[in-house]
């Protein structure tokens, strides 16, 4: 149960923690009353002269004005990344590149204690996930590729001249609002290393922290034009992956989305890369080290509210064991402290819009229509902002829309299975092949299940790890493409 980020949930025989206020203070990042589009290295007002709100979702205070890029702005922008990329992007040594890549992923480091607490500001995430994952993986994201931009032609990579292989010119970017600051990083670090420039859309909801980072590409003194940032909503998207003069489209957000970009590009020369939705199986044997393993179901779904694209939203668990595991898991739930994100205590935070509200809260009633059981540990949820109890529904079938549907929320649909089989069956029984689990002490089991998974990444014995130099994306709907890792960079090579 929680409330105020200070209260620890209690069941039954759970113990009650108090735990006395621990906020991160606001101070340490000053925030504008409004910001413009980031354009050929300066800050410019929008041609359309219009604006948007971004709000915090844990309270729904207004934090900016941000400026809606319309068509022609976006083609400012286009333009001004051709200049740069034409001009001195293109042209520079990759050791050059390099040292501006490392310069940015030094800034990171150094202002990472404001980028965590206005990324918890504006996306309602814990301090404690944006401080201790979010900041540090994107500035790992930036020394991976900063390494890699003078070695391009050792990586291995086929090209049709000798040398090392090409960039492929102005990638157009479109991130979603669950990882603001991370996805940028993994869309522009290997974009700019690779020597390609870039103009990038964050999400209408999370525009903040891509704004502090303009200012940091200012702070590195990168060339005007190599970095672009155009904020605003799904219009702005499109008339960026519409735009003729962009060479490369990387997106992340819904499989809905994702689908209308491919139809926009198709038949074009553009390169496209698409990660998409999810619903990872997070399969449970009755072999495995159930307190482990009911940590890495709280941290598969748990994490950051659920609003992730690999989350464990299934979790299939042996039948043998699903009672005791079911126990525990629920035990471990009702210390969960959810509440105000910039409290260092905070487990869950808030869910990032009204809109992702509503889409979790239809989901989860569809789940109870449709006959599954429902629980909740205790919860006082605070008055204002957008919350959500982390929720488990038992008793789900492989038809639920529970079981089909991406939630990205903190929902956990539990199913049960009694033959290795029958757990392969059913974890591929979905659309999506983003990611999977495996918990199960015995080695030979982990590579039979990887072997069949039709899953992108399949984590054994631990859940939601990323590493830079580990590829990642997905099968069928959850989109094509790698990012991250060796493979990450041919994404943006010819
Ligand atoms: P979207 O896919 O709509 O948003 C992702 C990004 O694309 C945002 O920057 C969005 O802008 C932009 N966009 C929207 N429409 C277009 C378009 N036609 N052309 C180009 N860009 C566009 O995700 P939502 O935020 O609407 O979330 C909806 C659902 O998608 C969620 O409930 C969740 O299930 C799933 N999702 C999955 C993610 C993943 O990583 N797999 C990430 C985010 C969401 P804007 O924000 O302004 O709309």
């Amino acid at each position: 149960m929680v409330s105020t980020g200070s209260t620890t949930a209690s069941t039954g025989s759970t113990p009650m923690f108090e735990y006395a206020p621990a906020p991160e203070s606001r101070a340490v990042v000053d925030i504008a009353s409004s910001y413009g589009l980031f354009i050929d290295g300066e800050f410019t007002d929008p041609g359309s002269g219009r604006s948007f709100k971004t709000i915090s979702p844990a309270t729904e205070e207004v934090l900016a004005e941000v400026a809606e890029a319309d068509a022609r702005d976006v083609d400012r922008a286009v333009k001004a990344a051709r200049r740069a990329y034409s001009r001195t992007w293109s042209k520079m040594s990759g050791r050059d590149r390099g040292k501006y890549l490392f310069r940015i992923a030094r800034i990171i480091q150094e202002r990472s204690r404001e980028l965590a607490v206005l990324e918890s500001l504006d996306n309602g995430k814990p301090i404690k996930e944006s401080r201790d994952f979010d900041v540090p993986t994107a500035a790992a994201h930036f020394f991976y590729h900063a390494g890699w931009a003078d070695k391009l032609g050792y990586a291995g990579l086929s090209t049709a001249e000798p040398g090392a292989p090409k960039p492929l010119g102005v990638a157009g970017q479109v991130i979603p609002w669950n990882f603001p600051l991370l996805m940028l990083a993994w869309k522009i670090a290997p974009a700019l290393a690779c020597g390609n420039t870039v103009v990038l859309k964050p999400a209408e909801t999370t525009p903040l922290t891509a704004l502090w980072f303009a200012q940091i590409c200012q702070q590195a003194e990168l060339p005007p034009g190599v970095v672009n940032i155009v904020t605003g909503a799904g219009e702005t998207g499109q008339a960026l992956v519409g735009h003729d003069d962009v060479d490369k489209v990387a997106f992340t957000g819904s499989t809905e989305v994702g689908r209308q970009i491919a139809r926009t590009v198709a038949g074009s020369r553009k390169k496209v890369t698409l990660e998409l939705g999810g619903k990872a199986a997070n399969v449970v044997f009755d072999d495995a080290p159930v307190d482990q393993a009911v940590e890495g179901i709280v941290n598969g779904i748990f994490f950051n509210q659920g609003h992730v694209c690999c989350a464990g939203s299934r979790l299939l668990v042996q039948e043998s064991v699903a009672e005791e595991v079911l126990e525990r898991l629920k035990r471990r739930m009702a210390t969960l402290r959810i509440g105000d994100p910039l409290d260092k205590n905070t487990d869950v935070g808030a869910i990032n819009s009204a809109q992702q509200l509503a889409k979790i809260t239809e989901l989860s009633a569809a789940g109870e229509t449709e006959g599954a059981d429902r629980w909740s540990p205790p919860c006082r949820l605070p008055e204002h902002g957008f919350w959500f109890p982390p929720t488990l529904f038992t008793g789900v079938s492989q038809a639920h829309r529970i079981a089909r549907e991406e939630i990205f929320g903190p929902v956990l649909s539990v199913l049960t299975f009694r033959t290795p089989d029958e757990a392969v069956a059913k974890a591929n029984n979905t659309p999506y092949g983003l990611s999977a689990g495996v918990w199960t002490e015995k080695g030979s089991r982990i590579l039979w299940m990887a072997e069949r998974l039709r899953a992108g990444v399949v984590w054994a014995n631990t859940f939601n790890k990323f590493d830079p130099t580990s590829p990642f994306g997905g099968y069928k709907e959850s989109g094509y493409g790698r990012e991250g890792g060796r493979h990450g960079l041919e994404a943006y090579l010819q």
